[in-house]
């Protein structure tokens, strides 16, 4: 799975959100994170985030964050797709 770590907070451009194809982010009031369980771990996020936040759980600088995205995940809204990424893409 891919999980969202510090360089998120406050970052809100959502950009990771517009292209994820399963709508698996959830917003807090300061960041978003990953629900684990419902990333399919296909990656286009990760080049996406202009803060540089996204990695892959197994990344060292990933160490720690999987529990966070995991149990804010379960406490926040989730947050989807305003337009059609495939529709995006040229
Ligand atoms: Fe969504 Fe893919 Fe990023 Fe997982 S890796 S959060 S499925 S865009």
């Amino acid at each position: 799975t891919y999980v969202v770590t510090e360089n998120c907070i406050k970052c809100k451009f959502q950009d990771c959100v517009e292209v994820c194809p399963v709508d698996c982010f959830y917003e807090g009031e300061n960041f978003l994170v990953i629900n684990p369980d419902e990333c399919i771990d296909c990656g286009v996020c990760e080049p996406e985030c202009p803060a540089e936040a996204i990695f892959p759980d197994s990344d060292d600088r990933a160490t720690g964050w999987l529990e966070i995205n995991r149990d804010f995940s379960e406490q926040w809204p989730n947050i989807t797709r305003k337009g059609d990424p495939l529709a995006d893409a040229d």
